[in-house]
């Protein structure tokens, strides 16, 4: 590459000079950020849009709603309508993880498993089905169907769906939010239209056209998928655009896992305090889901929760985008990465500048990984755990083993005092996806990862 390439106004030397973890990520090497404007959060909560009211407004809308998903959806009866994934200890993973890599995770490596959360099986049935309730919410307070107090089971008289007919929602997606917005959007009795990038797979929008949702496929990715949606959104006066890059709705959704995970961590007795870290990996695509669910974090656990954010090495845009400065300015493509992953549900370019911009102060860091170790750890955690999951939801599976040997992560444990606290503390992986995807799929992953071990 010639060095009078320019670069969003820079020369590719220059960037280099200025951001050298750049000139890695353009040779699709495995990297670790570690973010150095981290503040306490006492003091970047004082400059948040958001705050620990909105996410219990989204929690408390969620309970509004269990009663109508425990009709709608019978299959969440058993929890009382309330979608909430099992966090499980995963010890056997953890051994097999130290073996392989040649190191010790200090303390105890859970996995909180939203690959088997209700109706649409992925963290997006947190933000996606929640936009979509308060998107009915308002509508139907806004022709008088519903007052504040009415029993929510309401939502699934025939007035409801009639006035919902007349709506339309349409949303970019990947695939998976294409799936939480599509059929929930679809049981309310909404019109909906899903813009689909390349990256979607072959069943996803099978499934969803089986269900009435009408599938719009792109040869591009994600970036035109979403202004594809957003653009057919302003012509229609009656349609409703779910905004990925931009919707706070979508972000409280996620953030209201936090409350639900408090509790879980309660009853597990797994302490979060001064003696106890709390470790959090969450794969990344365009940030919402794991921004999200972080900030909900740091507003239950402050600062004794550490969030790092996982991504392809072949889309790695939070972590360039936070590095920059420029979030929803850069795109991986400025810099000659391709966006092509296996990984489909973070098979995003562009990072969401309001969710780069909301977390800067809270984000401990971020890392990338090869598509070929996410398909290695795939086939180490059926062979261990018997758990099957999407590529994409591995990405959190290599942190504890960088909080356990990378030289970046260590300076970050001593640099916040961790020394000594770090053989109490509690890792979760954030597994984001994959028990709806037909067997026969997760049987190739598998095998896919078994020839690459
Ligand atoms: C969407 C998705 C993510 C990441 O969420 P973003 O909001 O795009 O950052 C992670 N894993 C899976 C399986 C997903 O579908």
């Amino acid at each position: 590459m010639s060095e009078q390439r320019m670069i969003l106004g820079k020369s590719e030397k220059d960037w280099h000079r200025q951001v050298p973890i750049i000139e890695e990520m353009q040779a699709l090497r495995e990297v670790c950020w570690i973010n150095p404007r981290l503040v306490p959060v006492a003091q970047a909560a004082a400059a948040s849009p958001l705050t620990m009211a909105d996410i219990q407004e989204a929690a408390d809308r969620l309970a509004r709603f269990a009663p109508y998903l425990m009709e709608a959806f019978p299959q969440t009866a058993a929890t009382g309508g309330i979608l909430e994934s099992p966090l499980k200890e995963i010890v056997g993973m953890k051994a097999e993880l130290e073996r392989d890599n040649g190191c010790t995770i200090p303390g105890r490596l859970w996995l909180k498993m939203d690959s088997h959360l209700g109706i649409s099986g992925s963290i997006k049935a947190r933000g996606g089905i929640y936009e979509v309730l308060k998107t009915a919410e308002d509508i139907a307070l806004r022709h008088g169907l519903l007052k504040p107090g009415d029993d929510y089971r309401v939502f699934g008289g025939d007035n409801f769906r009639q006035l919902f007919s007349r709506y339309e929602i349409a949303v970019g997606s990947t695939g998976n939010l294409g799936l939480s917005i599509g059929i929930m959007s679809a049981a309310l009795g909404f019109r909906v239209t899903v813009h689909m990038s390349a990256d979607a797979r072959q069943w996803k929008k099978d499934l969803l056209r089986q269900k009435g949702v009408q599938v719009v496929e792109y040869a591009a990715d994600y970036s035109v998928a979403i202004a594809q949606g957003r653009q057919q959104a302003m012509e229609n006066p009656m349609c409703i655009f779910v905004d990925d890059e931009n919707s706070q709705t979508l972000f409280l959704g996620y953030a209201a896992a936090a409350l639900r995970l408090k509790e879980q961590l309660r009853k597990a007795q797994i302490a979060v305090d001064e003696g106890h870290p709390l470790f959090v990996y969450l794969p990344c695509g365009v940030g919402g889901g794991p921004g999200g669910v972080a900030f909900g974090l740091k507003m239950v656990f402050g600062d004794h929760v550490h969030a790092f954010f996982a991504e392809p090495t072949h889309a790695g845009c939070m972590l360039l985008g936070m590095a920059t400065g420029l979030h929803q300015e850069v795109s991986v493509q400025d810099f000659g990465v391709d966006n092509v992953t296996v990984a489909d549900g973070l098979a995003v370019g562009r990072p969401s500048g309001f969710v780069g911009r909301l977390m800067e102060p809270y984000l401990s860091g971020c890392y990338t990984l090869s598509d070929e170790r996410m398909f290695r750890m795939l086939a180490r955690l059926v062979d261990t755990e018997g758990i099957r999951l999407e590529p994409s939801a591995l990405a959190g599976m290599w942190g504890p083993v960088l909080a356990a040997k990378d030289p970046d992560f260590a300076a970050y444990i001593r640099r916040q005092g961790l020394q000594e606290t770090m053989p109490r503390a509690a890792h979760i992986v954030w597994a984001t996806g994959g028990s709806m995807v037909p067997a026969q799929e997760l049987e190739s992953y598998y095998r896919k990862g078994l020839s690459l071990l």
